[in-house]
């Protein structure tokens, strides 16, 4: 294949923009090369600047789990954009999804949009604290929650300290806030717990990790850590932004049978337009602005398009879609181990539902240290052995890759033949 446009736009992207790219995953870091300019989407397909056909397995990050251009989402998308695309005013599409997400979702009672999953869960930790009245969070390695200041903390050197800063510009007084454990490791938050006594606001979680690649909770660990924050009074807030309706109606809450405090929601619920939400029960949401004392505001919050966008989608999402989500993926979970098997490649496949990922490694992935210890330069081999054969994977091999409804079985079976010639060409 050939990406002679591709590299020609990047390289002025490069003058005009910060590292060429709007979101820094995007600048292919992590395989190396220059990353494609995508020109048009349909369905399970993506079209590049050169013209070449990909089967897209990141599906815009997750957010796009009917395909690209759904004719049900862009009508219903149009027909708002036509209306007049924003009033800074109340509007119905938000009202029916605000709706829908509080029958969905069985811990939320009230919601509130934002526009994108970083406001979600900054707002969700304001909120926690407000509710609280207390200071710090505890997140755990490897888990993504945005770009907000507090979350950008990395862990000490040992188990359960005080966060460092994982980003220039993020001030050490900030992350000191920020208490950092490992995953699917409930004796370490108890410790956790333990050093920093009445402190804790919230803990925070991704129910299902999807941000090192797809880590699933140990059997037991999330009903551990949620007794551990109602032990000692913290609030339990689910990141859900990728796991919202992505694997099952209800979310991972639903299907791990939790119910968490806060939920903060983005991705699916915009129909491939940028929003987020966060939700709780009434007495929590009491507590925000204008009703209570927690300021949060948004000039395009709550956007008719993205409104209509995300209600659309989620009116088309029953069982028979997740059904079908989990046999395509199931069927693609054992097509990879079974080809790199037969070519002796040693893999790990993680999955729930329809978000997966393959860890080069011999040894199962339980948290963020395993999973970086997975071999990323096979990885990189493999990401551009796929693409050579008209498979676009997640640039990085610590990250998700989505399954959307207009998958089929003969695209998995593709994929698969070419995870076969990938997997010969290490
Ligand atoms: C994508 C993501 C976010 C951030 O959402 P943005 O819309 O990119 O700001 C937060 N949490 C999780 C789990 C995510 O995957």
């Amino acid at each position: 294949m050939r990406f002679s446009k591709s590299k020609k736009l990047y390289s002025r992207a490069a003058r005009a923009m910060a590292g060429g790219v709007s979101s820094p995953v995007r600048a292919f870091k992590a395989v190396g090369g220059d990353p494609l300019f995508i020109r048009r989407g349909s369905g399970q397909w993506i079209w590049d600047a050169d013209g070449n056909r990909l089967l897209d397995y990141v599906c815009s990050w997750g957010a796009l789990i009917l395909g690209h251009a759904n004719p049900c989402v862009v009508a219903e998308a149009v027909k708002a954009v036509k209306s007049g695309s924003s009033f800074g005013a109340p509007n119905v599409p938000e009202l029916m999804l605000a709706e829908k997400i509080c029958e969905r979702i069985r811990s939320i009672e009230k919601v509130r949009f934002v526009n994108s999953g970083t406001e979600a869960t900054m707002s969700a930790l304001r909120l926690s604290r407000a509710y609280t009245k207390r200071r710090k969070i505890i997140k755990f390695e490897g888990c993504y929650h945005g770009h907000a200041d507090a979350f950008l903390a990395g862990a000490g050197s040992g188990l359960a300290t005080l966060g460092i800063p994982a980003s220039r510009g993020v001030l050490q007084s900030t992350t000191n806030d920020t208490v950092t454990v490992p995953y699917n490791d409930a004796r370490s938050l108890e410790s956790a717990f333990k050093s920093n006594g009445g402190e804790v606001a919230a803990v925070i979680i991704e129910p299902v990790v999807g941000n090192m690649g797809v880590v699933p909770p140990n059997r037991g660990f999330l009903n551990e850590v949620h007794g551990l924050c109602k032990e000692n009074g913290a609030l339990l807030i689910f990141d859900e932004v990728i796991t919202g309706f992505r694997v099952g109606v209800g979310g991972a809450q639903k299907l791990y049978g939790i119910k968490p405090d806060i939920t903060c929601l983005g991705k699916i619920i915009g129909g491939g337009f940028p929003v987020g939400a966060y939700g709780a029960r009434k007495e929590i949401m009491g507590l925000v602005s204008p009703e209570g004392p927690v300021y949060q505001a948004g000039t395009l919050s709550g956007n008719p398009v993205a409104m209509a966008a995300g209600l659309a989608v989620l009116s088309r999402l029953n069982a028979a879609t997740y059904r079908k989500l989990e046999r395509v993926s199931a069927m693609l979970e054992q097509g990879l181990t079974d080809a790199a098997g037969s070519a002796g490649v040693q893999v790990r496949v993680n999955r729930v539902g329809s978000m997966l990922s393959m860890f080069f490694t011999g040894n199962g992935v339980t948290n963020f240290s395993e999973a970086k210890a997975a071999d990323q330069s096979s990885f990189r081999r493999f990401f551009w052995g796929m693409i050579n054969c008209g498979v676009y994977l997640p640039p990085s091999g610590l990250e998700s890759w989505f399954v959307s409804s207009a998958h089929s079985e003969d695209d998995v079976r593709k994929t698969i033949e070419a995870a076969a010639d990938a997997f010969k060409g290490l």
